[in-house]
């Protein structure tokens, strides 16, 4: 069912409270990069601009001891914030009492207020991260209305998240949230065809659950990058020195066994006999050589990659086909990112972490679909389970 969304809720002279991602990487009061922010904004703007009074929530990092909360004030972020709505943001330093009470009663339509991290509350009793009732009815206590813009932590039922929510008459999510359910949950669920899902990066075990939904779900399964090489080993290939994980290769038998041709693996690799971008390298068919360990998908995978997807009308990739990060590598991942940018009549969805990472280092993010902002929600969502975070917005 369609879930209740931000625009679907009347918001002039009411409390909302939101539930933002400002879970960005902060060095010496320095935020180091504002896209969490900047996803953000729209929301923020929404409210704002139909005369509500924006509340923002966010944790920031994990509080594990009083000398922790110097460098997890989410005092920057609301200076960032107030720089990019080029609006005031208030911050208060606490996360309950007297002094938030006032501050938001003294908040006129339009303002926004940011409450500190969250997770201040974890210090006495993890009362946040657990999810503690009390926790979560006194900030719903708060306000009028409930918005979860948070995908990154839709996966965690959090005081912040679920707390909230359950406590109001109505939950919504924020335009972000809204954007990753139609990409990640509904283009999955129900995907036009042919869908075909592109899976990379290190392990198959972070992958495990993902390969097994997907499977049930894709026309295409591809898999490349470094768990690969698991698959090959289950196959009886060679491998050289390549990456692998013997204890996951039974499984990997398994997938093959059940998948049948919806599975596509690379048929060449790029190797070197070392994990090193200033090595000799050269491109090898099938089987690893001894000594040698494979660090990016070859141009024949890639033809064959380019041939499974050039029908699809539905596109998710997970996980890098290479070793991304060092330019010698980075041939495979660039190339099946390019060409999802040449489907112009697909919905090419990328499942957030290390790829969302990949696209944006090699300049092809602007031409896809969509790029998802959660690293483990992201992988969660795709594995098909139920994020509370999700589950506890009201449907429409
Ligand atoms: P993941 O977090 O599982 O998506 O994995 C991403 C990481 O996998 C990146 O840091 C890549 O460098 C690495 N990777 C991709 N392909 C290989 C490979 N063939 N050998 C070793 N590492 C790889």
């Amino acid at each position: 069912m369609a879930k209740l969304t931000v625009s679907d809720l009347d918001v002039t002279g009411k409390k909302v409270l939101i539930r933002v991602d400002f879970n960005v990487p902060i060095k010496n009061g320095v935020i180091g990069n504002d896209n969490r922010i900047v996803a953000a904004l729209p929301t923020i703007k929404y409210i704002v601009e139909n005369g509500g009074k924006a509340i923002l929530f966010s944790h920031l990092g994990r509080v594990k001891t009083e000398e922790d909360k110097k460098e997890l004030s989410l005092r920057p972020v609301a200076e960032k914030l107030a720089d990019l709505i080029k609006k005031p943001v208030t911050f208060v330093p606490t996360t309950r009492g007297a002094q938030l009470e006032e501050a938001i009663n003294k908040m006129n339509n339009g303002d926004i207020l940011l409450v500190e991290n969250t997770r201040f509350e974890d210090l006495d009793g993890k009362k946040e991260s657990k999810n503690d009732p009390e926790l979560g009815k006194y900030w719903a206590s708060l306000g009028d209305l409930f918005v979860n813009d948070a995908f990154g932590t839709a996966h965690r039922s959090h005081a912040s998240n679920v707390g909230i929510a359950s406590n109001m008459d109505q939950a919504a999510a924020g335009f972000l949230l809204e954007k990753e359910i139609k990409f990640l949950g509904n283009a999955v669920d129900t995907p036009v065809r042919p869908f075909v899902a592109i899976l990379g990066g290190a392990k198959v075990s972070d992958k495990i659950g993902v390969i097994d939904h997907l499977l049930s779900k894709a026309d295409k399964v591809i898999i490349g990058g470094g768990m690969t090489y698991t698959f090959y080993a289950a196959k009886g290939m060679s491998i050289g020195n390549s990456l692998v994980e013997s204890d996951k290769i039974d499984l990997a038998k398994e997938i093959i066994g059940k998948a049948g041709d919806k599975l596509v693996l690379p048929v060449d690799s790029v190797v070197a006999e070392k994990f090193d971008n200033d090595v000799p390298n050269k491109t090898v068919d099938g089987d690893i050589p001894a000594g040698y360990m494979a660090l990016d998908i070859g141009p024949k995978s890639i033809a064959l990659f380019k041939d499974v997807l050039k029908d699809a009308k539905t596109v998710v990739w997970n996980g890098p086909m290479g070793v991304f990060e060092m330019s010698n590598y980075a041939e495979g991942t660039l190339e099946i990112g390019k060409f999802l940018g040449t489907l112009s009549d697909a919905t090419t969805i990328v499942g957030g972490g290390d790829s969302t990472a990949a696209v944006q280092q090699l300049g092809v993010a602007d031409q896809l679909t969509h790029i998802s902002t959660g690293g483990g929600a992201s992988l969660e969502y795709l594995e098909g389970k139920t994020l509370p975070g999700i589950a506890a917005v009201s449907d429409k």
